[in-house]
């Protein structure tokens, strides 16, 4: 048998992404067993990134440093990775179902998951994209778990080469708004100074994230939709701003069935070592059968979008 189609085989069914009815609601089932995909790559920067976690001035936007394995890294947080590859996973779920319903989701939405579902405060619980990463629906006190984990991540490259700043590139943008608003005492227009600067730091292209990605009790439309999702969000940006900043390419290393027995350091490590971290340095832990995908044959299960998106349509009928 192919490795292939015992990576395939060891996921769960479709049938699984079907929600359940709870007091007359349509809810996400809670996954039943632990079985886990592990999505494994390293993202390179390719235009300016401002990864933005923290509730700062307005006027700032700095990058968040932690000291890790003898340099400083860049942090890119795996809220910030999670928000932008849900929301991208949910264009998908909207298109594969337009595609099949004459361009229609809304009322799809609305007919099957009582919602049409926005993120991130209406959430329906029900969907594919609730399914996989979750949600909180406060008034009616209900609540589903992600099955999708994500961890923090860590630049390979020292501040020293990733991080650009106003100090640097004398960059900075004037508030020009603030200074025409602000008058002092006497009239006049302030003077531009240095509350009157936006002033950011940034992370350089060409700085590299590697990241470890779980999906648990995954099925074959979460793998393949979230392989799309990651490539959608390189393109559309990670970042604050991210209309033209913080795009990424993605290098996909591997796809494994079963948790990582290996952590970021790991592969921070190796890459501080000038080696590739690749599928041999990989070991899953897994009840199962072993099977570790790589190079084309993680596209093969990307390829299966339409077809799983399909089955899932067909067992929620
Ligand atoms: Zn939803």
């Amino acid at each position: 048998m192919s490795n292939l189609q015992t990576f395939i085989d060891q996921l769960a069914p479709i049938s699984n992404l079907v929600p359940r009815k709870v007091d007359k609601r349509q809810i996400a089932q809670p996954s039943w067993t632990k079985r886990a995909v592990t999505i494994v790559g390293v993202k390179t920067v390719l235009t300016r990134f401002m990864p933005v976690s923290h509730e700062g001035h307005s006027n700032e936007t700095y990058v968040d440093k932690i000291d890790l394995l003898g340099k400083t890294r860049a942090e890119f947080i795996g809220r910030k990775l999670k928000g932008i590859e849900r929301r991208m996973h949910m264009t998908i779920v909207r298109e594969l179902i337009a595609n099949q319903n004459q361009g229609e989701w809304k009322s799809f939405f609305e007919n099957n998951y009582a919602a049409p579902c926005i993120i991130p405060d209406s959430l329906c619980l029900a969907c594919p994209n609730c399914a996989l990463f979750g949600g909180l629906d406060a008034k009616a006190q209900m609540a589903t778990f992600s099955r999708a984990r994500y961890l923090d991540t860590f630049s390979v490259q020292d501040v020293t080469d990733c991080v650009g700043s106003m100090d640097n590139e004398e960059m900075g943008i004037g508030n020009q708004v603030y200074e025409d608003l602000v008058a002092d005492k006497a009239g006049k227009k302030r003077t531009r100074g240095s509350d009157s600067f936006h002033l950011y730091e940034y992370v350089k292209a060409g700085t590299q994230f590697p990241f470890i990605t779980i999906i648990e009790s995954p099925t074959l439309f979460d793998v393949a939709a979230l392989l799309h999702a990651i490539r959608r969000a390189d393109s559309h940006g990670y970042g604050k701003y991210s209309a033209n900043h913080g795009k990424f390419s993605t290098q996909f290393l591997a796809l494994g069935i079963g948790y990582p027995r290996f952590s970021m350091l790991d592969m921070l490590s190796s890459a501080d070592e000038g080696q590739q971290f690749d599928s041999k340095n990989m070991r899953f832990d897994t009840l199962g059968k072993p099977a570790v995908l790589t190079g084309d044959a993680i596209n093969d299960v990307a390829d299966k979008l339409n077809e799983s998106a399909t089955a899932y349509l067909q067992a929620l009928k």
